[in-house]
């Protein structure tokens, strides 16, 4: 039977707006196509070996969980790059996307060093970017008849890109990163970081579909296939909070 392991870093601090949906998605999904899993938290001062890892996800949350983290993920930082060169399939959200770039710079001025996985970088602002959001993911080359992503963004910090880390996706409607409607996340070979809460993964299959792929491609060779299963609630919920974005307004507060 082909197992995959999923590190979940900080989830006792890092998990807002139903992040931790995303773990239940990854798992549900997993096991209906017969895939076992084993699911490791990972708390501050906890072992973890991220050789074992073969997808690693980290919620987001407010500034004051990150500070909370940032001295223990900063520990890590070298070992889950390591990894992520090597393919290790990472997806991050909102504050835990911040802190997979270099740093965030908080409103107040404060640094929050980050573990560079991203080349990006994060700027506290005035203003918060709230609102459902939908980016079209054309660029990527995943297998799969949608170019959207949806959920729901709450931030503050504004992300810049640089070097060779491309953004997940384009705004078409919300803020993205940078709160100018442009850009969206982040994607550094199998890593992604991305400001969609929601939780984004149920009602983007395609894009859980891909996560888990990737890992298996890494684990166990490029022949390894997922076999498709019925994702008809899925995209039914995917279709129904893109049309009801459309009508929604986003607010600067
Ligand atoms: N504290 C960060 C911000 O407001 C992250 C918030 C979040 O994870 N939703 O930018």
């Amino acid at each position: 039977m082909q197992k995959l392991t999923i590190f979940h870093l900080y989830p006792d601090a890092m998990n807002l707006y139903g992040d931790l949906g995303n773990i239940t998605t990854l798992i549900r999904r997993m096991h209906e196509r017969a895939i076992d899993v084993d699911l490791l938290d990972i708390k501050r001062g906890d072992k973890a070996d991220f050789k074992y890892a073969d997808i690693v996800f980290m919620g987001g949350g407010q500034d004051r969980g990150q500070k909370a983290i940032a001295g223990d993920l900063s520990k890590r930082g070298k070992e889950i790059k390591s990894e992520i060169e090597k393919g290790l399939v990472a997806l991050t959200i909102c504050g835990g996307f911040q802190l997979f770039g270099k740093y965030f710079k908080t409103s107040e001025g404060e640094m929050i060093e980050g573990i560079s996985v991203f080349d990006a970088y994060t700027v506290g602002s005035d203003k918060r970017c709230i609102g459902n959001i939908v980016i079209d993911t054309s660029e990527q080359k995943w297998s799969s008849n949608s170019r959207t992503l949806v959920g729901f963004e709450n931030h503050s910090g504004l992300t810049h890109l640089e070097g060779n880390t491309r953004p997940l996706g384009k705004v078409v409607i919300g803020y993205g990163n940078t709160g100018e409607k442009k850009y969206e996340g982040a994607v550094y070979k199998n890593a992604y970081g991305t400001y969609l809460h929601g939780p984004v993964l149920p009602k983007n299959p395609h894009f859980t579909y891909h996560l888990i792929l990737s890992a298996l491609r890494r684990l166990y060779g490029n022949s390894a296939s997922l076999k498709k299963i019925d994702d008809s609630i899925e995209v039914a919920a995917h279709e129904a909070a893109v049309a009801r974005a459309k009508t929604a307004k986003t607010v600067h507060i």
